[in-house]
């Protein structure tokens, strides 16, 4: 694909599991007929789709969808930058970066982001006027992967390896489907996704002292990034960065600088917040529906 190559150690591990993949979906197409199996086989029954059964068919489970998990129909966050500062901005990324053993590259175009720090001339490139009042400029902004409603990167993934979930809207990714082409990269227009240019693992420590040793690593030549943090919501837990900034919140005094929740719940906090203050999401104007969305 595109005349790229990535030689690596973990290029065996790939093939393998890609082929191992190839067998699994024959079986299955055999099975099911000529429909996607994704389709044919709905979530309600297996409780996971199929590319995060086979994801988990090579790694510990990540994301399967036990008893106690938290649900809704289509997660959103809210990012009240009135509430964020540095301290809360720089704990979010550090929390969500060790939980899901994200590489710290120094090399910028190498760097691996899911969640990070940006001002508002970077976050509302589309939102400018010479006269945006100084407060709202100084403001720190965290960006990340909107899941979006309408996500472009899910129509040009040529593998299916980023997907959008039926039950709750959130855009996945399958590592061991994605084939690096970085479609992906080039339809979001956020860029909320990371590719893996150089092998990862080389930038983690030793396995044994990993962040999260249950979270699994990516290698050289996948595309990776946010996903609200599914296989904590799996597990009962709000993702990380809601976490650390709620703790953080409550330690100085002030409303939470991130709220997560269900939109289509008109009881949801979302649903109260948004109700109550003025919100903006990042280039509106696209079609993308984010479900990220910012009150400044
Ligand atoms: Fe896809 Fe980008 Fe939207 Fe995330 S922000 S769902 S990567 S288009």
């Amino acid at each position: 694909m595109l005349g790229l190559s990535y030689p690596t150690e973990g290029e065996e591990v790939m093939g393998v599991n890609r082929r191992r993949f190839l067998e699994i979906a024959g079986v299955s197409m055999l099975a099911f007929g000529a429909s996607p199996v994704t389709e044919v086989l709905a979530e309600e029954e297996l409780g996971f789709t199929l590319p995060e059964t086979i994801f988990h068919f090579f790694k510990k489970p990540v994301g399967a969808v036990g008893r106690e998990a938290l649900k809704a129909k289509r997660w959103a966050m809210v990012v009240d930058a009135g509430q964020l500062d540095e301290e809360i901005a720089a704990a979010c990324r550090e929390v969500c970066h060790k939980v899901h053993n994200v590489p710290h590259i120094d090399n910028p175009k190498h760097e691996i982001k899911w969640i990070w720090e940006e001002d508002y001339e970077h976050t509302f490139t589309d939102q400018q006027h010479e006269l945006i009042s100084d407060e709202i400029k100084k403001l720190p902004f965290l960006v990340l992967c909107n899941n979006c409603l309408n996500p472009p990167c899910v129509r040009v993934c040529p593998t299916k390896a980023t997907f959008k979930r039926k039950t709750d809207g959130i855009v996945m990714m399958d590592m061991h489907r994605c084939i690096g082409c970085r479609f992906c990269m080039a339809a979001c227009p956020y860029g909320s996704r990371s590719f893996n240019w150089v092998d990862p693992r080389k930038y983690l420590p030793a396995e044994e002292n990993w962040d999260n040793p249950e979270y699994p690593t990516r290698m050289k030549g996948v595309v990776e990034k946010c996903t609200f943090c599914v296989e904590r919501l799996a597990k009962g837990l709000i993702p990380a960065c809601v976490e650390v900034a709620q703790d953080l919140a409550k330690k100085k005094g002030r409303k939470p600088a991130l709220i997560f929740g269900d939109l289509e719940d008109p009881n949801s906090e979302v649903r109260q917040v948004l109700r109550s203050n003025y919100s903006i999401r990042r280039k509106p104007t696209l079609g993308t529906n984010p479900n990220v969305y910012y009150i400044v």
